[in-house]
């Protein structure tokens, strides 16, 4: 009797934490059915964001680039293996033509350029040298450094104190000394990842912050300006000509080595997408005069929002609780910062329902203790008996001595929260498309059939952590892409990875937009 007994408590307790999971995995559900409303509302979203200011949760923020690096040398260098080569030439050669009558000669980017990049859990500094006529990257050197916490939540002078002391460290190791002598000042782009209200390339506002970082003066506060206070505290001779968004540096540097990039998307801490619009899309800012027409558009996506996303109590619990809550609802879905949070909620719910984990450790109770990489390991861990999870759970959250069964539950939940996470950023990317006509539909409108709408290549660059490092997110993205757009489709969109786009790529627009060259400001 005492047995039968003990068997039915344990049957029930499992039962009790299946149940948990079972639940989580229906409020997660993502079927394509559910992801094409997501692309449609995406795309509407767009619209809205670009016909006023305020009209949508999307920001569509504009960004004064109008124009993106073209590697000219790099498309030279693949031409020659290219069996069309003289067709090719022939059009490079009008373009440079048509560009020299216009007066807008394609710049060859020349010179040692810096970027300074600030965005998420680490800040970088680069130094890149741009090659003469051939415009290419000759080098580059790149630091990167963990932000530390309380920099997050104190003052703006003590956080660009901070980055300007790094960047100047950074510039006296890797300067020769004829190098330092020069009296050139020196360009730098800088890298600003946030919600930023620009006025022209050079200029911008703060508009609020994301990503856990909360410092309540530099709100509505100019950047550069800030910036340039806290470089000639330091006696650094050196000059912003650029503030972009990391998405933007992304597409330029995707730009600069595919010429058929339309658009660029960041999942790492946070995550966002910009793309090229056409100028006279951007209905509120009507008679906005861009040489080439176009503009970068920041879409800010980890703020859309649509009755269509599949939410949980989990996620309604977590934004609560955010330093920012109502904002940034898609952000909350997707990125590093937030998945781990979700996973430790739903691990904490299995625990308070059953003690198939043993007592509630009070690591658990910590909000964020888990982080992206740590979920990572854990889904991703091969090992035959979950070795991996076990040690992720006994190290970090104080977890001791789970059974195999209750290691393959975490597992299952790592899993339900990243697929979910992988496929709404792929109806994302695919909501994009669907605004500029290349999702093979004809655009928003729909006015072409599938079939006779032509598809042109088209390549978007992703960047961020979860993309690169996060295997089984990648694998996810990609599936769901396929299914929402068919493989006819499919086969024209290639997601291209770039490395250090947000730096290296606001070094090529600072060169670009160097105070020597003509930009398109207000
Ligand atoms: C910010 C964006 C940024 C993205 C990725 C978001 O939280 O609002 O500006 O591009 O994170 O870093």
């Amino acid at each position: 009797g005492v047995v039968v007994g003990r068997r039915l408590r344990s049957r029930r307790k499992w039962r009790r934490v299946v149940g948990v999971l079972r639940e989580l995995e229906e409020s997660c559900e993502t079927p394509v059915g559910r992801l094409k409303q997501v692309v449609d509302a995406m795309a509407v979203e767009m619209h809205a964001g670009l016909a006023s200011e305020g009209g949508s949760k999307l920001k569509m923020l504009l960004t004064f680039v109008d124009r993106l690096p073209n590697g000219l040398d790099f498309l030279a260098s693949n031409l020659i293996c290219c069996p069309r080569f003289v067709v090719c030439f022939c059009v490079v050669c009008v373009v440079l033509f048509v560009n020299l009558l216009f007066g807008f000669v394609v710049r060859s980017e020349i010179g040692t350029y810096y970027a300074l990049d600030l965005g998420g859990t680490n800040f970088r500094v680069l130094r890149v040298q741009l090659g003469g006529t051939r415009s290419s990257i000759l080098s580059k050197d790149v630091k990167r450094q963990r932000i530390p916490q309380h920099l997050m939540t104190s003052t703006s002078e003590d956080l660009f104190d901070f980055i300007t002391s790094k960047l100047k460290q950074f510039v006296e190791q890797e300067e020769t000394v004829s190098e330092a002598a020069q009296s050139r000042t020196r360009e730098l782009g800088f890298t600003f990842s946030f919600p930023v209200k620009q006025i022209s390339i050079r200029s911008g506002f703060l508009i609020r912050w994301t990503k856990g970082f909360a410092i309540e003066d530099m709100i509505g506060c100019e950047i550069i300006e800030r910036l340039q206070a806290a470089l000639m505290k330091k006696g650094l001779d050196m000059c912003a000509t650029v503030l972009v968004n990391d998405t933007v540096g992304i597409l330029a540097l995707g730009h600069y080595y595919d010429a058929d990039t339309v658009a660029a998307v960041k999942i790492g801490t946070g995550t966002n997408a910009c793309y090229m619009e056409r100028a006279d899309a951007i209905i509120k800012c009507q008679g906005l005069l861009t040489s080439s027409g176009a503009m970068v558009v920041n879409m800010e996506w980890g703020n859309f929002w649509s009755s269509h996303l599949p939410r949980t109590t989990y996620d309604i619990e977590m934004d609560m609780e955010s330093p920012n809550p109502n904002d940034q609802g898609f952000e909350k879905m997707i990125s590093g910062m937030y998945l781990g949070d979700i996973f430790r909620r739903v691990l904490l719910r299995m625990c308070e329902e059953s003690d198939v984990f043993g007592p509630v450790s009070s690591k658990l109770l910590i909000p964020f203790v888990l982080e992206m990489p740590l979920m990572a390991a854990m889904h991703e861990d091969d090992t035959p008996d979950l070795k991996v999870v076990a040690a992720i759970l006994r190290e970090k959250l104080e977890i001791q001595d789970v059974p195999l069964k209750a290691r393959r539950l975490v597992v299952k939940v790592c899993d339900v929260v990243t697929r979910r996470a992988a496929r709404l950023a792929a109806a994302g990317i695919v909501g994009i498309l669907k605004k500029i006509g290349r999702d093979g539909t004809g655009g928003i409108t729909g006015s072409r059939s599938r079939s006779d709408a032509k598809m042109r290549r088209t390549v978007v660059a992703v960047e961020g952590s979860l993309y690169t490092s996060y295997m089984m997110f990648r694998e996810y993205l990609h599936e769901a892409l396929n299914e929402i757009l068919g493989e006819d489709v499919a086969q024209h969109v290639v997601l291209r990875t770039t490395e250090d786009g947000s730096c290296v790529g606001a070094a090529l627009l600072a060169a670009l937009h160097s105070s020597s060259s003509s930009s398109s400001e207000g």
